[in-house]
């Protein structure tokens, strides 16, 4: 009857089910050999960034969005194994690959047409609390000479929870190098105006589940017209996400927000596509 069937609904899905537990250990086998393999296939995918000029959306740069391109999986997506490669601390050399690709890109992207180009790449609580990482990214600086201006990291406001202090004096110490520091996903999480007020931040990027409501929930609407208001007092920089409608750029052309990304513009693009449509 409908409460068997709900018994095994219940057990396909229990995490601790022996298939769940096995099928986990093959995939995290799977993913500590393409990390093994120099990180071939963990490839980086550009989404567009709009700048509004003069109210016309314009290319800026973009986002880097790491896929794995898995023989055995096809082409997963960062949910389904970022917080995996965090527990397993392959987020490590991942993220390192991400960053150091990101960086070669832009700046072939600098070096050919786009000097005003950027890159943002995500960074994990757990690839910016590893003590080196200052001088990881000072590797990849160097290795690629791109003008750091032109590199952002995004972090989450999840990141600041535990130790609010160490994490002020890191992106301090990111922005000294000339980096820009971005707050990713703002307003969902553990969110407080403090953040914004107290994290050193060059823009604040506005999850998408406002700009998603915008059009029907007054609630969306006031948000992300109030942030971009108190960001462009702050004298920082708003990026709204996920655009889908051209009525959400009609409203946020109402709104101090001056950057936004979101399938409206253009979907995250292998490399090769990004650099035929927007090079
Ligand atoms: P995020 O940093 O907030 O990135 C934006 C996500 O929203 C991307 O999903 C993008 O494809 C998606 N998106 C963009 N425009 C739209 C839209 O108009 N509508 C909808 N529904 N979605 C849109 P993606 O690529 O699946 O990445 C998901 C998350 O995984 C990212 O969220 C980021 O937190 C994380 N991630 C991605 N790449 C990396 C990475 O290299 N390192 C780390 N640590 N995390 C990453
Ligand atoms: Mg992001
Ligand atoms: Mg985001
Ligand atoms: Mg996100």
């Amino acid at each position: 009857g409908a409460k068997n069937k709900g018994k095994n609904r219940f057990e396909f899905y229990d995490a601790n089910s022996d298939a769940v537990v096995a099928e986990k250990v093959k995939m995290e086998q799977a993913m500590r050999k393409a990390v093994e393999d120099d990180c071939k296939e963990f490839e980086v995918y550009y989404q567009p960034i709009m700048e509004f000029v003069n109210g016309i959306p314009t290319c800026c740069g973009a986002e880097a969005l790491v896929r794995w391109n898995s023989p055995e999986y096809g082409l997963v997506l960062p949910d389904q194994f970022i917080s995996q490669a965090e527990q397993l601390k392959l987020i490590n050399s991942i993220g390192q690959h991400v960053l150091l690709e990101a960086a070669k890109s832009c700046k072939h992207w600098n070096d050919f047409g786009h000097p005003e180009y950027k890159v943002n790449v995500n960074l994990s609580v757990v690839q910016l609390t590893q003590s080196d990482f200052l001088d990881k990214l000072d590797m990849v600086l160097k290795q690629t000479a791109i003008d750091p201006q032109n590199l952002t990291l995004e972090v989450t406001e999840s990141l600041a929870i535990n130790d609010m202090e160490r994490m002020i004096k890191l992106l301090d110490a990111i922005r000294a190098k000339g980096c820009r520091v971005a707050l990713d996903d703002f307003g969902t999480g553990y969110s407080s105006l403090n953040y914004i007020r107290t994290m050193p931040l060059d823009t604040i990027k506005i999850d998408r589940a406002f700009v998603s409501d915008m059009n029907s929930d007054h609630f969306s609407e006031v948000f992300v017209k109030t942030i971009s208001e108190l960001a462009d007092s702050l004298d920082v920089d708003v990026c709204v996400e996920g655009v889908e409608f051209d009525k959400q750029v009609d409203m946020i052309g109402k709104f101090s927000v001056n950057l936004a990304q979101g399938f409206f513009f253009d979907k995250p693009l292998t490399k090769e596509d990004f650099e035929k449509k927007y090079l």
